[in-house]
């Protein structure tokens, strides 16, 4: 029995020496490497920051202003600085002009300078007035048909065309077709109108133009006097007032009113 305890305690012995010997041997490696890279953490760290500050060189960073507008007539300016105070300018070259198109109101205008180019645009019509200012076109080479209102309510139709002929102007009435038979028919606004011998002949009519204001002068067929004629905002005419002894067909003295309305 106490060789029994005699051998345990030896094979305790030998197990735990074996445990420290173990031991030992893994604590001597390790701490060999702990001292390894302190060493060598100090020899590369120095090197690097003397580098550092004496070799980079200083680079400008500039920042861009337009320190004078190019305009049509002079170059412009571009000044670059640098927060060290370091500088440069650039030229910017001359505008050109940028002209906007003509109009009746106005000539080609630069949109950069204002200057003007050329002459005004012709005014564009449409319905006999401007659809840019608003003026009403002249009644020169036009045609207009009447709506003659008389007492018993009758709507009495007629065409006035009038043209420039020679050195004054002309009025040409222009009456329904279906009040002749066998004429020379003109196609007017999509019906059929007749011409000559009705009414007044262009060698006894013509007119005046001022503004919005027509004048027809009468002298013909026993008639003669003066007919003025008046342009609403919808451009239309109407008759202002009659003048002298106007007879006929058309200006009677039951006539309420007339009204002329551009067909052309
Ligand atoms: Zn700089
Ligand atoms: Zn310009
Ligand atoms: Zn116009």
């Amino acid at each position: 029995m106490k060789k029994l305890l005699c051998a345990l305690l030896a094979a305790v012995m030998v197990l735990s020496l074996c445990a420290c010997a173990k031991g030992q041997g893994e604590a001597t490696p390790t701490g060999g490497e702990n001292t390894t890279p302190s060493q060598t953490q100090g020899e590369t760290t120095v090197p690097e920051t003397t580098v550092a500050e004496t070799t980079v060189p200083h680079e400008h960073e500039y920042k861009e202003k337009v320190t004078k507008d190019a305009t049509c007539d002079a170059k412009g300016e571009k000044t670059f600085t640098c927060d060290c105070g370091d500088s440069y300018t650039e030229e910017i070259k001359k505008l050109d002009h940028d002209y906007s198109k003509a109009t009746c109101k106005k000539p080609k205008t630069c949109k950069n300078c204002g200057k003007t180019s050329g002459d005004k645009a012709s005014h564009k019509y449409s319905s006999g007035k401007c659809t840019v200012c608003g003026k009403f076109q002249s009644v020169a080479n036009t045609k207009w048909r009447a709506y003659v209102v008389c007492s018993q309510n009758e709507m009495d139709e007629m065409v006035f065309s009038f043209t420039k002929s020679g050195g004054g102007f002309d009025v040409a009435i222009y009456a329904p077709a279906s009040m002749m038979e066998g004429a020379k028919m003109v196609q007017i606004d999509g019906k059929k109108w007749y011409q000559e011998g009705f009414g007044y002949g262009s060698d006894e009519m013509s007119y005046q133009e001022k503004d919005n204001t027509v004048t027809v002068e009468i002298d013909g067929r026993g008639a003669q006097g003066t007919v003025v004629l008046e342009r609403t905002a919808g451009n239309k005419l109407k008759v202002k007032s009659v003048k002298g002894t106007i007879i006929d067909e058309w200006i009677t003295e039951d006539i309420q009113g007339v009204v002329f309305k551009l067909v052309g």
